[in-house]
């Protein structure tokens, strides 16, 4: 298995290829990176990946991330060896991923229109540090271990500091967590600093904080876990392995996530492409991506609502020019992102170039949805006595105006991602409060 894996520059005309061990997040001309194997895992790993269902007391069995290990053995070992497995791969005593997967929920199904055996919904707020960023985060700390890395470093305002600083805590390393000084609720950061994180305030907004956390990373010898790190995408394959592994590997018609800075999304086309060419499945499901009308970066572009030209992945020569002119317009007209649903509060979404060849290789869509709506999604989820925060309302509500515009058909099979758990207790409070609200149980006297 030694050097099976490397990684490997996404643009075609540049595809640079570096060693595994290499910690930039991107290659020499400044494109994204892929984790590449060169093996291809056999479909019989299957039955490997159900057995491990009873953990038989490995952790790794246990986690919802490494229990996929072959499919990300990036770290090249003997995935069957325990001891091995302890020696590189980082778990919270395998709790990453061990609860979430997909879900009926009637209520959620009536509200949308969907058959209740259509809908699955899978909730990844069932995470330790309360969202989908632990699966990720395993892997990119697995990476930064691996590598040596005494820090961890990110920009964040809310579930990725929380889910760094988590696993900094459990592994003994530093963590500083970049934000732009003013503009975050302290609340928001409660989960950073109640792991022992270094906050670290930087004048500007949030583009520039990340900027900072980059170049500071690079300059001072710490490793970068946003989801711009090609290892963060690894762990967050996992998200759709255990949705398809639920329905016994038989592909749904629809992924559908919520859209912010788009590494789920390009975590999701590059766990489907691998899979398909792998031969472990034959159909391709479609991945509707959903965003706030506040941040709708991805889907004003892919629409064609900007120049009218609708940005196309375009077999790895898309657009540049496009996005920098559109990002332009946001910054001549002074738009800022704007949505109370923050976790997908993003105007440059870092991962765009992989959401779009994740969108081109499944036929993708990308939609928007109102605020209100979100809260309507969220507080429904939460009748099937499931917890989520408001951007994953997204997926319901998107799924709904998807089915009402005849995208997605009635009898398709779809899946959605619930991505974080609530985390902002005032938000359904205000929601159930006021009576107008679709799904308000307001308070007695
Ligand atoms: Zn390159």
């Amino acid at each position: 298995m030694q050097g099976d894996a490397y990684l490997k520059c996404i643009n075609p005309q540049c595809g640079i290829e570096y060693p595994i061990e290499y910690t930039s997040v991107q290659c020499e001309k400044g494109h994204l990176l892929d984790v590449k194997y060169k093996n291809k895992p056999s479909p019989e790993l299957k039955e490997v990946f159900y057995k491990r269902r009873n953990s038989e007391g490995s952790i790794f069995n246990e986690s919802g991330v490494w229990r996929f290990r072959e499919l990300l053995n990036f770290c090249q070992i003997d995935t069957e060896n325990i001891e091995e497995c302890s020696k590189y791969l980082v778990s919270l005593d395998g709790a990453e991923g061990r609860q979430s997967k997909p879900y009926h929920m009637s209520k959620a199904a009536d509200f949308i229109g969907i058959p209740n055996e259509n809908l699955w919904l899978q909730p990844e707020g069932y995470n330790p540090s309360g969202s989908f960023k632990d699966n990720g985060m395993a892997t990119a700390v697995t990476h930064a271990k691996m590598t040596g890395a005494k820090k961890i470093v990110c920009a964040s305002t809310g579930n990725t500091s929380a889910s760094a600083g988590m696993f900094a805590a459990n592994e003994g390393i530093n963590c500083d967590v970049y934000i732009p000084a003013g503009q975050i609720a302290p609340g928001k950061l409660s989960q950073a600093y109640q792991f022992g994180a270094q906050i670290v305030e930087v004048d500007g907004n949030f583009d520039d904080a990340l900027k900072q956390s980059l170049d500071d990373a690079q300059n001072h010898d710490g490793y970068t876990v946003n989801s711009v790190n090609p290892f963060r995408i690894e762990g967050q394959k996992t998200i759709p392995f255990r949705a398809l592994e639920y329905l016994n590997w038989e592909a749904p018609d629809w992924l559908v996530y919520p859209g912010g800075a788009l590494g789920n999304i390009s975590s999701c086309g590059k766990a489907l492409m691998e899979l398909h060419e792998w031969g472990w499945i034959k159909k391709i499901p479609r991945i509707a991506v959903i965003n706030s009308e506040g941040a709708s970066t991805l889907s004003d572009l892919y629409n064609g609502k900007f120049e009218n030209e609708k940005l196309r992945w375009n077999d790895g020569n898309p657009n540049i020019e496009l996005i920098s002119r559109y990002y332009d317009h946001l910054d001549k007209e002074g738009l800022r992102p704007k949505t109370k649903a923050t976790a997908i509060q993003i105007g440059r979404p870092a991962n765009i170039l992989k959401g779009l060849r994740a969108l081109e290789f499944t036929n993708g869509v990308a939609t928007t949805v109102s605020d209100s709506e979100m809260l309507d999604g969220m507080s429904v989820v939460g009748l099937n006595g499931f917890d989520c925060e408001m951007a994953s309302g997204a997926t319901v509500v998107g799924i709904k105006k998807l089915i009402n515009e005849g995208v997605i058909k009635n009898d398709d099979v779809v899946v959605g991602i619930l991505t974080g758990r609530q985390k902002d207790a005032m938000i359904p409070v205000d929601y159930h409060r006021n009576s107008e609200n679709e799904f308000a149980i307001p308070p007695k006297n």
